[in-house]
């Protein structure tokens, strides 16, 4: 990252002195724990994402678990995801003691969860569908709906590729009962490690906001206040507040936000002309937008290698031109781990399986300059010569 060995990065901050000076007027203030930046960052995110139950917290994963887990899930309950995630929206989810049922991608145009795999694959104990928005573009939001009404279900939306992405007109993370989103320093938002919850109702809300710091009835900033003296606690919580520090910074980026979600869109279309002559490489989400079905947040840029071709040489040739590149991701069921374990069913994967060797992501971020992407598609094209 930053002053790296690579001349193209995978990812890369946009940082400017606005986040210098937001963390030093944070510094001066003598206040670091949750207090009134983290008010004002969840009063701002709530309103660019159309929702005013919205939560900061350490990071996506506690998101998640603080969502299974003021879901109700536990041991014995079934909770379905993604295979082809990164392992925290399974991992979350193990947490509680459920069950987790690995669900198959659509196919390589869509390299989201299938909903007629959810259909398939939900049974009497399953209480949470799972649903990964990758690299930024919705999931086929009204087919999960359905299902989940139909079978009442819960829906966790995992949208840390996604932030202010939306599918006809409504954000990510506002379309099932909770969202959980990601300020990781690699994505679209970041400010190192951080994160936010957004609820579909008051009672959701309550009980997260309760379950973020110790099922305790005020908060050490009410107390400072000389609004409270003391607390009781209604329930065993944990700790999964985001600090002063953060959310200052956070405030930033979100304004930054739009504008490089916009930049990322272009940066991907330039990708999308200039790959399409490689015979074999497939571009998923290449056609995304003739759908009309909403906004992608462009979070990575993903491309199927031509069946046949070892994905590590690639990688290899790439680095000695200096281009990092990645792989999103080692399907969960592939795992030491979770391709053991009694509560992880990993059965009819078959398009993962097919797909995810394919798969490799190309580099993406907002300051990347069009002589960047050039670069990075020339390489491509020669790797595979
Ligand atoms: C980054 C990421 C997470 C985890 O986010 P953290 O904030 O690092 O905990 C979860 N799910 C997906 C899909 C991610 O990309």
């Amino acid at each position: 990252m930053g002053k790296s060995m690579w001349k193209v990065p995978l990812s890369d901050l946009t940082f400017g002195p606005e986040e210098k000076e937001a963390a030093l007027r944070v510094l001066d203030s003598g206040w670091l724990t949750m207090g009134e930046h983290t008010l004002e960052f969840e009063r701002r995110l709530g309103e660019a994402l159309g929702t005013p139950r919205t939560l900061a917290v350490t990071n996506c994963t506690v998101a998640l678990h603080l969502a299974y887990a003021a879901l109700g899930v536990g041991p014995g309950d079934e909770v379905i995801c993604p295979s082809l995630t990164f392992v925290a929206t399974a991992n979350a989810a193990l947490l509680t003691g459920a069950t987790v049922v690995l669900a198959d991608v659509l196919g390589e145009h869509d390299l989201s969860i299938d909903p007629e795999d959810i259909a398939r694959k939900i049974t009497p104990k399953t209480r949470a569908i799972a649903v990964v928005h990758y690299a930024g573009y919705p999931c086929d939001m009204d087919a999960i709906r359905a299902i989940a009404a139909e079978r009442r279900v819960a829906i966790v939306e995992d949208v840390a590729h996604g932030p202010l992405a939306r599918w006809r007109g409504q954000a990510l993370g506002t379309l099932g009962d909770v969202g959980c989103f990601s300020f990781f320093s690699n994505k679209n938002l970041a400010v190192g490690e951080g994160g936010a919850i957004t609820s579909k109702d008051d009672s959701l809300h309550s009980r997260m906001r309760l379950l973020r710091s110790h099922g305790m009835t005020t908060l050490t900033l009410d107390r400072h206040k000389g609004h409270a003296f003391t607390y009781d606690v209604v329930e065993a919580g944990m700790n999964y507040r985001i600090d002063e520090l953060r959310s200052a910074i956070g405030v930033i980026q979100l304004e930054r936000l739009p504008e490089g979600n916009r930049r990322r869109r272009e940066i991907t279309e330039r990708y999308h002309t200039q790959l399409a002559s490689i015979a074999g490489l497939q571009l998923p989400y290449k056609d995304f937008y003739a759908r009309g079905a909403g906004e992608s947040a462009h979070h990575i840029m993903p491309v199927l290698l031509p069946e046949g071709v070892q994905r590590q040489a690639v990688m290899e040739r790439m680095k000695a031109n200096g281009i990092q590149t990645s792989v999103h991701y080692p399907p969960i069921h592939q795992f030491s781990h979770h391709g053991a374990s009694e509560r992880v069913r990993r059965d009819g994967l078959d398009r993962t399986d097919a797909i995810a060797p394919r798969e490799l992501t190309l580099p993406l971020y907002p300051r990347m300059r069009d002589g960047d992407v050039d670069l990075v598609c020339e390489a491509l094209a020669a790797s595979l010569r």
